[in-house]
């Protein structure tokens, strides 16, 4: 009788510094290459991909390179109000913090959110609030002193000027997913959201089902565009559920942002990790910056999938 050779998933991380219009820079692929490196040191330990995930975004958020943590735009009276979220894939466990403010790591808050209250998402000075009762550290004091000056007296731009930063304007969203070796999957995005917002305005990183979704049996996803189109397709959950219904990723994926361009002329890319390991980055943004490595050859980071 042939004897039966247990495999251990292939274990496997992705990551992505935001969709738009622009190349990255060459510090930003860097840094996606480093988080890259820093997530496979995780799970090559046998730590968990939700570990992985909350520390390459950790360090995506610390680089002040991307749209996240204390490099995070600011809305239009002038304060930095950021979103994330955190979800794992065998509890179906997750986490969203959403107008954070002054909290340097915004992922570290979604999932406390996820792992020491009862909630899946809490939002406002409160989510601030929850992040200093824990003790997370707080953006440094040049940004708040930044912060505290630029809220008063900013002019708002004209229409024409608007119109043109929209347009030029890289979102520059963070994310990533992982796989672990135990078969488990993870996902996360942290944001500063996009470049013209009124006050308050909360995007799709936080929100469970349209920023992120992860369920063992599905995949993980973590998504990247602009939000408003993000949230009213729930485009994380709608991918994983192609996949729960047997669809790849790269089908799933195509699927769903073809819909998004179709249905409502939306903006997107997206990281999506089925359970096997098989994974798709795909964006309808003329770039996406983002990367995977599973341990063999080197990281690939890319501008375009
Ligand atoms: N999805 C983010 C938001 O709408 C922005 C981005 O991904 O760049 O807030």
């Amino acid at each position: 009788m042939k004897s039966l050779r247990l495999t251990r998933p292939t274990w496997r991380v992705l990551a992505h510094g935001g969709a738009g219009p622009r190349r990255s820079t060459a510090a930003q692929r860097t840094c996606l290459t480093e988080v890259l490196i820093l997530g496979s040191n995780i799970l090559q330990v046998g730590q968990s991909a939700l570990d992985a995930v909350e520390a390459m975004i950790r360090h995506l958020e610390d680089s002040g390179l991307f749209n996240a943590g204390s490099g995070s735009r600011r809305q239009l009276d002038g304060v930095q109000r950021m979103d994330a979220s955190i979800m794992e894939g065998k509890e179906l466990r997750a986490g969203g913090v959403a107008t954070l403010e002054l909290v340097r790591n915004p992922i570290m808050a979604a999932r406390l959110v996820m792992e020491e209250t009862d909630h899946v998402l809490v939002v406002g000075q409160q989510a601030t609030r929850l992040a200093r009762h824990f003790g997370l550290p707080r953006i440094h004091s040049v940004k708040k002193a930044a912060r505290q000056s630029s809220g008063k007296h900013r002019p708002l731009p004209n229409e024409k000027t608007l119109t043109l930063y929209k347009k030029m304007a890289q979102y520059g969203t963070v994310g990533a997913v992982a796989l672990d070796q135990h078969g488990h999957l993870a996902a996360g995005a942290s944001t500063g959201g996009v470049p013209v917002m009124l006050p308050g305005r909360v995007g799709d990183s936080p929100l469970i089902g349209s920023g992120v979704y992860a369920d063992n049996r599905a995949g993980a996803i973590s998504m990247t565009g602009l939000g408003e189109g993000i949230i009213r397709l729930a485009l994380a959950k709608q991918i994983a559920s192609a996949m729960e219904n047997g669809r790849s990723p790269v089908q799933a994926a195509r699927q769903s942002l073809n819909k998004l361009v179709n249905r409502i002329q939306g903006q997107a890319g997206c990281l999506v990790m089925a359970p096997d390991g098989r994974f798709a980055i795909r964006h309808v943004t003329p770039f996406m910056s983002a990367g995977h490595w599973n341990g063999k050859g080197n990281p690939i980071v890319n501008d375009k999938f």
